[in-house]
């Protein structure tokens, strides 16, 4: 039930620092002989403070919870205060005169300001392992968190490199291969690098399937992109399947060496492929050299297939031809 009038006539007697044993026990004291000072009821005082103090003690940790109590009086009633909560600690025979308050109160501000240096000692001991428990749990914290974001970022990579992935060969898809090649086009010409494209198609691939099945077929395309990856540079050039047998690789290097590449292709899938190349130009955009490896991948199925045709090496008329 809700005391009544207390806000009105209270009279602060003491105001402590609640922070480790000691003070607790202090307060205890210092209730004790405002009651007693006060003419209350000690006993019936110490049983309710009983009641009182063992609130300041926080939730199972055993640890006291730093808080401010204070110690006041109203008509005939003593209180005390902790936490934003008040218990009645005594009623008092009469109502303290005025004189009788500024007295007790002062000789409780005395008593509280006195410095003991063995609680200044032990407070100061309690705080900083107090603080070192905080270090401690704001690391594991932070570790946690560390741990939890390394986790998302190796999630969100895998979640990348399925969807830039064909889930056939493994080789980069025809996504991965429009972004990849646009950016490599952009790269190369601003810092003046050599970039090759190889596009390559199948010969009579269509065949291979209606003769051994589709089965066999799917890895006849595995086989052409482990011969891809074996004929450039791991983690630099970019082998990808761009459509059914249709494939490409962005090459970071000169013709001389896609047409190395392009032979050792040609050798590992026994002259069953054909392939157009070309390399980058000044005035080139991702359009422009696309349409000049395609020129040179045409070229070579008009040849005959089972070949390579690089685009610099092709006659006016062959170009004209292909236009
Ligand atoms: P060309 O020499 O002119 O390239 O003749 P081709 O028979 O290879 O003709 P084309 O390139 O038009 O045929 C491609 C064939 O590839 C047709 C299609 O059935 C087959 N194909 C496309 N995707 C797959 C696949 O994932 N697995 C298999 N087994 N076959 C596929
Ligand atoms: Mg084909």
């Amino acid at each position: 039930m809700p005391e009544k009038n207390v806000a009105n006539d209270m009279k602060q007697l003491l105001s402590l620092t609640i922070m480790i044993e000691p003070d607790r026990r202090r307060l205890a004291r210092f209730a004790i002989d405002a009651v007693q000072a006060a003419g209350g009821n000690v006993f019936a005082a110490a049983v309710s403070l009983d009641a009182i103090l063992s609130d300041l003690r926080g939730a199972g940790t055993g640890a006291i919870e730093p808080s401010r109590a204070e110690l006041s009086v109203d008509d005939d009633r003593m209180y005390l205060t902790w936490n934003g909560h008040r218990g009645l600690l005594s009623r008092l025979p009469e109502k303290l005169s005025d004189v009788e308050l500024n007295k007790l109160s002062e000789q409780f501000r005395r008593a509280g300001e006195s410095t003991d240096p063995e609680l200044l000692r032990r407070r100061n001991q309690e705080i900083s392992a107090e603080l070192e428990r905080a270090k401690v749990r704001a690391a594991a914290e932070m570790a946690g968190l560390e741990a939890a974001l390394d986790r998302k970022k190796a999630e969100l990579r895998e979640s990348i490199r399925v969807a830039e992935t064909d889930s056939l060969t493994g080789l980069m898809n025809r996504g991965a291969y429009d972004a990849r090649l646009h950016e490599a086009v952009a790269r190369c010409q601003r810092q003046h690098e050599k970039l090759c494209l190889i596009l390559l198609d199948l010969d009579k691939f269509k065949e291979i399937n209606d003769t051994h099945g589709h089965q066999f077929g799917d890895e006849y395309l595995k086989r052409m992109a482990a011969a891809m990856r074996a004929s450039v540079r791991d983690n630099v050039d970019l082998p990808c399947r761009t459509g059914g047998d249709e494939f490409a690789i962005i090459l970071f290097a000169d013709m001389a060496i896609a047409r190395h590449a392009a032979r050792r292709i040609l050798e590992r899938m026994e002259g069953r492929t054909s392939i157009g190349i070309t390399e980058l130009r000044n005035q080139d955009n991702t359009t422009s050299f696309v349409a000049r490896a395609d020129a040179a991948l045409y070229e070579a199925k008009r040849q005959g297939r089972g070949r390579y045709v690089d685009f610099d090496s092709m006659t006016p008329q062959e170009i004209r031809e292909k236009a």
